[in-house]
């Protein structure tokens, strides 16, 4: 599984790296931050959980 985040999309509002901290950060402004791009088999059901909860589905999943 790998993870993508269109910043164009992203408002900011930190639900993933609430959510997910171990595979989204935050800038200084509070928009996400990829920390990985290929999600350990352990936090898939994290990163969905993550991805489903963005408002401006702005996480994609491959
Ligand atoms: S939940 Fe979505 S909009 Fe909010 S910071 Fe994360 S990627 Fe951006």
């Amino acid at each position: 599984m790998k993870l993508r985040v269109d910043l164009d999309l992203c408002a900011g509002h930190g639900r993933c790296y609430e959510i997910a901290p171990e595979l989204f950060g935050e800038d200084e402004a509070g928009h996400c931050v990829l920390l990985v791009e290929t999600v350990p088999p352990a936090l898939t059901d994290r990163a969905r959980r993550a991805a489903d909860n963005c408002p401006e589905s702005a996480i994609g999943i491959e």
